[in-house]
């Protein structure tokens, strides 16, 4: 949307709507700290009417093990909007995270989570960080499909989708777009998966091109977490996959010292949660003495996502101008620096005060400067044509020399399926593999029809799917112990699987 004098009054009229949330109070600090948050989001006229729901320490002690009662899914269904406050989940097996149930059940596919320093109000040795993870929240190794497939070998599968993919990109280029922000940088590994990394990689290359105001740029994990490390101010927007956004954000986070002050947004088509990154520090609870930044700056975010970027500047602006004037609580008070260590509620009094103020040194919310609003197109699904080429056969087999195994599988009459390759956790070892690699109880044997030539991309022949269960009977009857197989496909004559390293 335009910031155009037309839809400013279309915001402005929105803004007189009360808009339910449902609230999750929490565990530990969480009641102090919401009750700090919408006493100041009622001050700021946020216009927030909350609607309050059971999850948590208590729902999981009372034998429910997903830790939220079925009430609590009625009005998140209903009102589309989470505002949570941390909770603690009990110790011991057999509780289920919550924060996964919710993220998954609701499809909150980003995680959002601006990383801002406040020097010198809050040690750094980064002042003026300020990026914006955005990590995919719902695939990669998080999919939580593990298997053990032989004594010695256990496996988890890395799921990334291309609409997954599509999504999290487009958000984060959106996101961007909304909030002004003027680059944005991919982090993958399709060094090594070429595949899963390489589709995320690919995707953004392509979605970025729609975005041309935007700077774009691509990182290897690896190097891209340690330079953000060491040079933080040289980053703007980062996107990427579940498992390394997880490990970036908290490395970001640590090193802009903000651990206790920074909110975070799971973002779905529908629904939306807002909630701090820090936990429900049960050490302090009812002290009266927690931060309640975490939980504000993430109600901040849940105002610009309703459209109500004033107001969040209004709230973000007088918590600037508190930390300017010293006022602290106690996990950020330096002697040289505060001037006075305050309680939760009297940290939420001082920012009350201090509403229509504009920070003097730390730089000023500019959250209404961009429009603030967000929409992610639906997923569009181009047809391929898919084309079966052969299967990898594992098999879990005691042995340790490869030849043996090799011209077992090599001699077998199997109905026009020979062995083409057999590797040992991803190294050729036959034929003509090496006498020092290593080889664990794991074999995976890749099967392809007998005419097969490499010809460019498309390498190998079409496969009937009748040969393959052939071949797998086959080796059944001769005692081999097939664990699992992969069908090798190509998607509109490309090949689509990986080769063996040495193949
Ligand atoms: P934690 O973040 O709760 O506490 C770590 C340290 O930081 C503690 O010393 C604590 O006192 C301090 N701290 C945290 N937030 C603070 C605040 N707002 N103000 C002042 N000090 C603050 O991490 P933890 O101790 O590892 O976990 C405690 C519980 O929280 C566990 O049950 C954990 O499962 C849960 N947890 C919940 C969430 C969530 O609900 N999103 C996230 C992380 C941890």
């Amino acid at each position: 949307m335009e910031n155009t004098l037309e839809n400013k009054k279309v915001q402005n009229t929105n803004l007189s709507k009360l808009t339910d949330v449902a609230v999750a109070y929490g565990d530990g600090i969480g009641p102090e700290i919401m009750e700090a948050t919408l006493k100041i989001l009622d001050a700021a006229g946020a216009n927030i009417k909350p609607e309050r729901i059971e999850i948590g320490e208590k729902v999981y002690l009372s034998g429910n093990s997903a830790g939220i009662q079925e009430s609590a899914w009625e009005t998140i269904n209903k009102n589309k909007l989470i505002l949570k406050a941390p909770i603690t989940t009990p110790q011991g097996k057999g509780y289920k995270s919550l924060n996964v149930t919710l993220r998954k059940s609701l499809g909150l596919f980003a995680n959002v989570r601006p990383v801002t320093a406040y020097a010198p109000y809050v040690e750094t040795n980064f002042a003026g960080m300020d990026v914006v993870i955005i990590r995919e929240n719902e695939e990669d190794l998080y999919a939580g499909i593990e298997h053990q497939q032989t004594q010695d070998v256990v496996q988890c599968l890395k799921l990334i989708t291309r609409p997954g993919c599509e999504k999290i990109v487009r958000y984060a280029f959106e996101y961007a777009r909304a909030y002004g922000r003027k680059k944005v940088t991919c982090m993958v590994k399709d060094n090594i998966m070429k595949l899963t990394d390489g589709m995320f990689h690919n995707v953004f290359k392509e979605i970025a091109l729609e975005y041309p105001e935007i700077e774009s740029n691509s990182q290897i994990i690896d190097i891209g977490s340690a330079r953000l490390a060491a040079n933080p101010n040289n980053y703007d927007v980062i996107v990427t996959s579940n498992l390394y956004g997880d490990i970036i954000s908290d490395i970001a986070a640590e090193i802009a010292g903000s651990v206790g002050m920074a909110g975070s947004a799971n973002i779905g088509t529908n629904v939306a949660m807002f909630e701090a990154i820090h936990g429900s520090a049960p050490d302090i609870a009812g002290q009266k003495i927690a931060n309640p930044s975490g939980l504000l700056n993430a109600a901040v975010m849940m105002l610009c996502h309703l459209g109500k970027t004033e107001i969040a500047d209004k709230i973000k602006n007088a918590w600037l101008v508190t930390l300017e004037q010293g006022y602290h609580t106690a996990d950020v008070y330096q002697k040289n620096i505060s001037k006075s260590k305050v309680s939760t509620s009297e940290f939420a009094d001082k920012i009350i005060d201090n509403l229509g103020k504009t920070p003097t040194e730390l730089p000023s919310s500019k959250l209404s400067e961009g429009n603030g609003k967000i929409t992610i197109p639906k997923y569009v699904r181009k047809e391929e044509k898919q084309t079966l080429v052969g299967v990898d056969v594992f098999i879990n087999w005691l042995g340790n020399d490869p030849k043996i195994i090799g011209d077992a599988l090599s001699s077998l009459d199997s109905f026009k399926m020979e062995l083409k390759m057999i590797t040992n956790r991803g190294v050729k070892v036959y034929p003509q593999g090496l006498a020092e690699t290593y080889c664990t109880d794991h074999w995976r044997c890749r099967f392809v029809d007998i005419d097969s030539k490499i010809n460019g991309e498309k390498i190998y022949n079409a496969v009937d799917f009748e040969k393959v269960i052939a071949l797998l009977s086959k080796l059944n009857q001769e005692g081999f112990q097939v664990i699992k197989t992969e069908n090798l496909y190509e998607f509109d004559g490309k090949r689509a699987f990986s080769l063996g390293q040495g193949e």
